[in-house]
């Protein structure tokens, strides 16, 4: 069953027309990426989700429910959590501090509770607690922000380029974080530049060109498919780990 559903969209900012007729569909369970060079449109396909750019026509639905239109904040609301690329944690404070503000609504004791229940995932952030984020390593603050992400207990998380800097280890780490957050239920729209690592993971991606889908597909498929890759994907940093 579709969770996500974005028909004929065509969005930008002001004047300036990023994205074209985007057809994309999340399913309730689906791991999904969404690959594509530089500039073409990620970052602007999920901040249209949250309102954060100027829908010209088409329609953004979770849950046949429309979003378009509704403010920023109330997003959430609707089950949907954002992982911004840049800016996604509060560096002067811990790391407790950060997880709690992401529980403020909650009461002391269902606070803990969930931070409890946050640790058992992330183990690395317990044993950094009391540590400021600021001085985090690349992967502990992402998976901090990844973390901040979770507590809101979304339904549908969608996360942009979480490996961004990443060393390949640890960018297998949080991939292998989002595949087990899947298998307990999340639901996953994931911008990588790191193409080839998560085709292992992911259960079906979609290849952005200049604003539109140029190709979409299950992992096999565009794995299956390389000059069908190469052609769409061009040359950028995507492109060289999947064909090397
Ligand atoms: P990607 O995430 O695939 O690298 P983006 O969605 O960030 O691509 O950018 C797509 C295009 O939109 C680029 O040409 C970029 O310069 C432009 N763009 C991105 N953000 C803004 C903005 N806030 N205002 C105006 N143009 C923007
Ligand atoms: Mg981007």
């Amino acid at each position: 069953m579709s969770l996500l559903t974005i028909e004929q969209l065509t969005a930008g900012y002001g004047k300036l027309v990023v994205l074209r007729d985007v057809n994309l569909t999340v399913d309730e369970g689906q791991f999904v990426a969404i690959l594509g060079p530089n500039g073409s449109g990620k970052s602007t396909l999920v901040k249209s989700v949250f309102s954060m750019t100027d829908i010209v026509a088409g329609s953004i639905e979770m849950d046949s429910r429309s979003l378009i239109g509704l403010p920023t904040e109330s997003i959430s609301q609707h089950g949907i959590a954002y992982v911004p690329q840049r800016e996604n944690i509060f560096s002067s404070m811990t790391i407790r501090e950060n997880l709690l503000l992401a529980v403020r609504h909650l009461d002391s004791p269902k606070a803990e509770a969930a931070l409890r229940d946050a640790f058992e995932l992330f183990p690395i952030l317990e044993e950094r607690q009391e540590q400021g984020a600021g001085q985090l390593s690349g992967g502990e603050r992402q998976m901090l922000a990844i973390a901040i992400g979770w507590l809101a207990r979304p339904r549908l998380m969608l996360l942009d380029e979480p490996s961004a800097g990443l060393a390949p280890s640890l960018v297998k780490d949080v991939f292998r974080l989002l595949r087990r957050l899947c298998e307990a239920g999340i639901t996953l729209a994931v911008v990588e530049q790191n193409a080839r690592s998560i085709l292992r993971w992911c259960d079906y991606a979609y290849v952005l060109r200049e604003g539109e889908i140029a190709f979409q597909g299950t992992s096999e498929e565009i794995l299956a498919d390389e000059e069908t890759v190469k052609g769409y994907l061009g040359v950028s940093p995507a492109v060289e780990s999947l064909l090397h």
